[in-house]
This record gives structure tokens, sequence and C-alpha cells, in this order.
């Protein structure tokens, strides 16, 4: 994904300290200072350091004339990986779409198209974390012909490809079948979507996946 490379200078690069355009303009940060500005985000969340997001009536007042988020987010829907907590951020920050096994269909597509070319957000992260339910359905169908109630099966179905791939791979099964499809959810959307294409070559976005430790906290930018 040639979109992610150059991701380990981030660590080393001084912290920005940002917020997204208060008057709802369009965001000023180039890709890498919002993948620095999330980077730095989550070593706060990770580290208990205090923190009061920008939740206040003003915020609210100022972003109600607009929004100019700086930065995309497709995560899991699971209770435990909220992307504005994870990355310490407030209203009109992140734009988020959140989707069983953080899978995008052409809505959460779309809705990260509008993010990109309409509201200006340079960067998008697709976001997978430990212990994902919606994997380990795709394992257990892969696995076991598990089936599924309702439309569950329609969540853990488009990640079966993901489970076939990292089979024979040392390691954790789980863990590398959440990793190898946060990396497929994300190259899937700029194969699919020109719009995206588009932005990638006018260096105006970066796309990335991550992975998100459910009990240190912590986000790795996946590489690749
Ligand atoms: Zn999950």
């Amino acid at each position: 994904m040639a979109a992610a490379a150059g991701l380990f200078a981030v660590a080393a690069a001084a912290p920005v300290v940002v917020r997204a355009a208060p008057e709802g303009f369009k965001t000023k940060l180039t890709p890498d200072e919002a993948l620095r500005a999330l980077h730095d985000g989550n070593e706060r969340f990770a580290a208990d350091a205090p923190f009061r997001p920008e939740i206040s009536s003003a915020r609210r007042a100022a972003t109600a004339r607009g929004q100019g988020p700086f930065a995309s987010i497709v995560s899991c829907a699971d209770s435990r990986v909220a992307p504005e907590l994870v990355f310490s951020r407030g209203i009109g920050e992140l734009f988020v779409v959140r989707t069983a096994g953080n899978i995008a269909d052409a809505v959460a597509l779309g809705s990260v198209e509008y993010s990109v070319a309409v509201l200006g957000s340079p960067l998008l992260v697709v976001m997978g974390h430990a212990s994902c339910g919606a994997v380990a359905a795709a394992v257990d169908m892969v696995e076991k012909n598990a089936t599924f109630p309702g439309s569950i099966g329609e969540v853990a179905r488009p990640i079966v490809p993901a489970v076939q791939a990292v089979r024979g791979r040392s390691g954790d099964k789980l863990g590398n079948a959440i990793r190898e499809n946060a990396v497929r959810v994300a190259e899937g959307m700029i194969t699919r979507s020109p719009v995206l294409q588009d932005a990638i070559r006018k260096d105006k976005l970066r796309v990335i996946a991550a992975h998100y430790g459910l009990a240190d906290g912590r986000v790795e930018f996946l590489g690749g």
C-alpha cells in the first residue's frame, strides 16, 4: 500500500498540537501532520494523560456552522473501540464510519468519499482491533462452517478472504486475520474509488490501516 509508506517517521517527529478548523473551514493539516496528530492523541490516551476534549458549548456553536475533520476513520462498531476517545478528540475533528469488522460497503465508502472530497479530510485510517468478534465469526465460517442468525453472516462474509490469506502464517491466527482485514479494507477502498485515487494522486489524502490494542490502548499504524 504505497499510500501508507513512510509511517515510521511519524513516531520520531515533533508533536503537533492541532484542532480541526474551528469555524468549519477545511483543515490545513497535511496528510502526514494529520497522522501525527492522531498518533499524539493516542499516546496521551494510552498514557492516561488528563485530557479535556473540545465538547464545550462554544465548540458546538462554532462547528454548527460547518465542519473540517482532519481524519476519516473506519473502525469497528465494538463498544470498546470509540475513535474519538482512542485519539483524544472532540467535536468536529474526526469523521467516523463504524461497522462490525470495520468493513466498507458502498455506503461506508461513499461516506468517506464525502469526507475526503467535500470536507477536505486529508487522512483515512481503517482501524481493526484485538479480539474482534466479526473477524472471529469469519474464522468460524472458514474453519467450522459456522452460520449466524439474521444478517450477521453478511458482516462476516467479506472478511473471509482475509482469514484465508493468513492461513499458515506464523503467530496468532485471529490477530493476523484482524490486521490482514484492516489492510485489505483500506486497499479495497482505494481500488474501488476514483475519488480517493484522485485525492491520493494530488497528495491530498493518505490512507493507512491500523490496529487497536484493547488492553494497552495503543494504536499501531500498519505499513505495507
Ligand atoms: Zn470488532
